[in-house]
């Protein structure tokens, strides 16, 4: 599939492995479980970010940017993934990031943080109620008053061209089923920016493939994350020249996976946590892939699943971020 007139930019370790996770399985008592391994896309200790960047960086360096400014919360994993590529290609790196309720010195200075600094981006970091677009728009300005050339990428790099990552993606996780002889039924993904979730249910309509995709809300409600990734998936779907409407219940989120809030524990989140990395040496994170796999396993214990479908859980990285929340990790 040709997917963008420009050339993406190579950033990500790909295809990422595509693994069976058999102790998980037999632990849930089916169905047949693995897991697309996006955390190895190795781009600044990996992560979905990486394909999405492939796509937003080669369009930028089309354009002649310069500098590339980007938003996220002060432990934004697609920020720390934007730091890396931009030190790879030459480019100048700005972020804007908010803090949160979160105000542990970890928390402020660690983790993704940490890493954002050490591939020299400069970090603005900005209160928890200010508007990151407004304060991103005006840096813009003054970068451009002063002659250099900005590229803005848009929160967690969900936008069409940023969503061609995972439309690629699922080409590649089509062509792995293909040769383990196996039907792709459905992916298991956590859901925020909605990017990769849109970028996945556009792919698999491209391709007219019958694989479900259900994402698992980080934040909000199921309404309005449905909607958010229906418009991406619509519109990512039109620039690969799909006429046919997109069907309203393409798009799958379920938001009881939440709890309080973004980056806010829940106690499935935890045991989550713990069951993925004793039982298969995976580490999620307390953010994103936490509270998905919490998903994946509240949904086989309610048995939304047939045993012998084939179901994979999207590992989209974020473990920079678990050294974020030590007193959560610690006790778990
Ligand atoms: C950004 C991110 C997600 C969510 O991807 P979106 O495209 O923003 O929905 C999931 N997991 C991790 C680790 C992330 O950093």
């Amino acid at each position: 599939m040709q997917l963008s007139a420009f050339q993406p930019s190579r950033l990500a370790q790909l295809p990422t492995p595509l693994d069976p996770a058999p102790r998980l399985q037999s632990h849930l008592g089916g169905p047949r479980l693995f897991i697309k391994r996006d955390d190895l896309t190795g781009l600044g200790l990996g992560g979905n970010k990486a394909r999405k960047l492939e796509f937003l960086l080669g369009e930028a360096l089309a354009q002649g940017a310069d500098t590339i400014l980007t938003v996220g919360a002060l432990q934004s994993n697609h920020a720390r993934q934007t730091a890396a590529a931009c030190a790879k290609l030459g480019l100048k790196c700005e972020l804007i990031l908010r803090r949160s309720h979160h105000a542990s010195e970890s928390y402020l200075a660690n983790g993704n943080v940490l890493l954002d600094r050490l591939f020299g981006a400069r970090l603005t970091i900005i209160e928890s109620g200010a508007n990151r677009e407004e304060a991103m728009e005006q840096r813009a300005c003054e970068l451009r008053a002063a002659g250099a050339r900005p590229y803005l990428i848009a929160v967690g790099g969900s936008c069409i061209t940023g969503n061609l990552g995972y439309v690629a993606c699922a080409e590649e996780m089509l062509r792995q089923a293909g040769e383990a002889g196996i039907t792709l039924d459905a992916v298991v993904l956590a859901t925020g920016s909605g990017g990769t979730h849109a970028g996945l249910v556009a792919g698999f309509l491209a391709l007219r493939a019958a694989t479900r995709v259900i994402g698992i809300a980080v934040e909000g409600t199921r309404a309005d994350q449905e909607s958010a990734v229906y418009d991406l998936a619509a519109d990512t779907a039109l620039h690969l020249g799909i006429t046919r409407p997109l069907p309203r219940d393409a798009v799958t989120v379920l938001d009881e996976f939440v709890g309080q809030g973004y980056a806010r524990p829940t106690m499935a989140m935890r045991a989550a946590l713990g069951i993925s990395a004793r039982l298969e040496g995976i580490v999620l994170d307390p953010v994103y892939t936490g509270k998905a796999m919490s998903g994946l396993i509240g949904l086989v214990q309610r048995r939304y699943f047939r045993p012998d479908e084939n179901v994979v859980f999207l590992h989209t990285g974020g473990v920079p971020g678990l050294f974020a929340y030590p007193e959560t990790v610690a006790t778990i």
